[in-house]
């Protein structure tokens, strides 16, 4: 069966076409600047052919008739009709505490992901247009949701409520939800395949490092902990967001410089961590160039990166009561031995000890630790679009 996986941004649609014979990718694309002057629609496969076509798309359903017509081409395509495509395995940012899986997209499940877009204002319509495209582009095609938040669902009160009135949980769903829950629900299981171990009884902390990034806490398989909240902004520092801080910091700033509370948050989620600090880019790979050819700043934004996993890592092992795997992942997750070896450093006591040697490696599943380390590092390239796609074969052959 052919999956096609769709990502829908509110003026953006990416895709991937995946044979599941074989898990092999067979194209992926990406449409951009939706109803923005400059609309473009890339498209790569595997073997090199790549596709390029600028003209006005309008609305998400352009965007997703021009896809298929990509797909189809004569020359440059890969499939001869939409009928190839088995089902469409979309991602969806929030599913609140309602969807603790994927699931096949109805009207009530579409009715539940437009209950949610007060948290997630920006994704969760940009995902439905996605979804409303291809449901009419596409009318007998299956459809999945897959949720960022899905995975996240088995933490327990203790670890997802605020210090807040109970009654902003109950009435307003004010609550740790999580995100990235695909990836870590993937490295999770992934890591314990590699090392051929049983996910049963193991206490597993995943470091998913990209430009946003969340730390999770992994018991049985299950998540108990995660570092992201009610919206991505919580947790360590990231490309431009600031991570946890003070929610005081909201209101001085706001009545010391003259700004209301959205754009507070709105400066907190686009303008702060790595970018803020350094005052030079939100990119790891710039931040590391200018801190190693001594810009202090960038010295002192890696530190904080660096400090704020550390200290994940060190309360959620004491949360879990120990750690027997530590999976780094994502862009500088997996591509940044400095990091990780900064992160690892002094962790001894805690059973963790890294081998530099091994450590020297970029984007491929490794055990980075010694051998007589009692936890066990490794580096675990992620794959969302793998696991989408396998939830969408899965539910739709249990139609
Ligand atoms: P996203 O969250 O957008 O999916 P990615 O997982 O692709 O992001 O991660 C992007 C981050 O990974 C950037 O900060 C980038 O600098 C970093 N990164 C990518 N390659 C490297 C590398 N070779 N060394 C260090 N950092 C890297």
């Amino acid at each position: 069966m052919k999956i096609l996986i769709v990502n829908a941004g509110s003026s953006s649609l990416k895709y991937q076409l995946v044979d599941m014979t074989n898990e092999t990718l067979i194209a992926k694309g990406l449409v951009e600047r939706i109803n923005i002057e400059g609309s473009h629609l890339n498209q790569k496969t595997p073997d090199g052919k790549v596709t390029d076509i600028y003209q006005p798309i309008k609305d998400h359903v352009e965007a997703t008739q021009l896809m298929l017509a990509a797909l189809q081409d004569p020359e440059k395509g890969v499939i001869k009709s939409v009928d190839e495509i088995g089902a469409v395995g979309h991602r969806v940012l929030h599913g609140g505490e309602e969807f603790t899986a994927s699931c096949i997209i109805t009207e009530e499940v579409k009715a539940c992901i437009r209950k949610f877009i007060p948290l997630g204002p920006l994704h969760n319509p940009a995902n439905l247009m996605g979804i409303e495209a291809c449901e009419a582009v596409m009318p007998t095609t299956p459809q999945v949701a897959v949720f960022d938040t899905a995975f996240h669902q088995t933490m327990p009160p203790k670890a997802f409520m605020y210090g807040v009135p109970y009654k902003y949980y109950k009435e307003l769903g004010v609550r740790r939800y999580g995100f990235h829950g695909t990836s870590h629900r993937y490295v999770s299981k992934r890591v314990c395949e590699f090392l051929g171990v049983d996910p049963v009884g193991k206490k597993i902390i995943i470091a998913h490092l990209g430009n946003g990034s969340s730390l999770s806490a992994v018991v049985d398989g299950k998540c108990v902990d995660t570092s992201m909240g009610i919206t991505p902004l919580e947790g360590v520092v990231m490309g431009t967001r600031s991570g946890s801080c003070d929610p005081a910091v909201v209101q001085f700033i706001a009545n010391n410089a003259n700004m209301d509370v959205n754009e507070v948050l709105d400066m907190m989620n686009k303008k702060s961590g790595l970018l803020g600090i350094s005052e030079l880019s939100s990119d790891m790979r710039d931040i590391d160039a200018a801190a190693d050819s001594g810009n202090e700043k960038a010295a002192l934004a890696r530190d904080m990166l660096v400090y704020g996993i550390k200290k994940y890592i060190g309360s959620y092992a004491a949360a879990m009561g120990g750690v027997d795997i530590i999976a780094f992942t994502a862009g500088i997750g997996e591509n940044g031995p400095e990091l990780r070896e900064a992160v690892m450093k002094d962790m001894e006591f805690l059973g963790a000890k890294i081998d530099p040697a091994k450590n020297n490696v970029k984007g491929k599943e490794t055990i980075i630790s010694t051998d007589d380390s009692k936890v066990t590092v490794c580096v675990i390239p992620t794959n969302e679009e793998i696991m989408i796609a396998r939830d969408t074969r899965d539910l739709v052959a249990n139609k």
